[in-house]
């Protein structure tokens, strides 16, 4: 009987914080973000998470990922429609006028298969990126964790093999300084009782500290053997399990 492959997307996961909160998959790594996944501004390469998420999945190299993101309106006009659409926000509803997909419409590793994936930017026709004021965010960001939690609880009665979800709490609260710590324990209790039933793997794409600062390092957890230095090896694991993998 084939076990099913879920994996869940963490935006922001610390893998010192999870050290730190003695938290642990049974195999863990710390990768690396390489530069060309981040956003080069006042001599710091900042990881960006647009970049990383398509650049874990995607076939195409991460440079191409970035020329796309360089090119988007995202890049060039992200600070213009924010301005607007707080001039335009509709007091009464409380409301940004201005939502839209991030989606790359090219080929990534989960469509090799048999998967089905939901949120992750970039990747998922349904992640919707929100001009939006941190306060007014964190409503949503709830509502949609509470999403990722049902689909990774549903994800051992899936018709598919790879289930494939994201959410991006733990990154918006560091940012506006709600203490992340109960959602990292829920997170790992739900990794480790879920890869009784499944397999699992935990990625991150970057660490955000308790100031929101995107550091260069992520988590790559896992109840499966996983190897690799940097966010880009992820793929080669998922291939490697899918494909030779011994399923139980
Ligand atoms: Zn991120």
């Amino acid at each position: 009987m084939k076990k099913k492959l879920l994996i869940l997307c963490v935006d922001g996961l610390d893998s010192n914080k999870v050290n730190k909160l003695n938290l642990k998959m049974k195999y863990n790594l710390k990768l690396l973000i390489p530069n060309n996944c981040c956003i080069y501004e006042n001599g710091v390469y900042i990881p960006h998470t647009f970049t990383i998420w398509k650049s874990i999945f995607s076939k195409k190299t991460n440079k191409d990922v970035r020329l796309f993101i360089n090119k988007s309106i995202l890049s060039k006009f992200d600070d213009l429609l924010h301005r607007i659409g707080n001039m335009l926000k509709d007091k009464n509803m409380n409301k940004y006028p201005f939502t839209f997909p991030i989606y790359i419409k090219e080929k990534n590793i989960l469509k090799e298969y048999n998967s089905i994936n939901w949120n992750i930017p970039t990747i998922s026709i349904d992640y919707i990126y929100y001009l939006y004021d941190w306060q007014d965010f964190k409503k949503y960001c709830l509502h949609e964790y509470n999403l990722f939690k049902t689909f990774a609880f549903g994800s051992m009665l899936s018709v598919f093999d790879v289930i494939a979800i994201y959410t991006r709490i733990i990154d918006v609260y560091e940012h506006i300084h709600i203490d992340t710590e109960n959602i990292y324990k829920e997170i790992f209790l739900i990794a480790n009782e879920l890869s009784k039933k499944v397999n699992v793997l935990l990625i991150s794409d970057h660490a955000t500290n308790e100031e929101g600062e995107h550091l260069k390092y992520s988590y790559f957890g896992s109840n499966i053997p996983i190897k690799g230095n940097s966010i880009l090896d992820i793929k080669e694991n998922i291939k490697e399990y899918l494909e030779n993998g011994e399923y139980q």
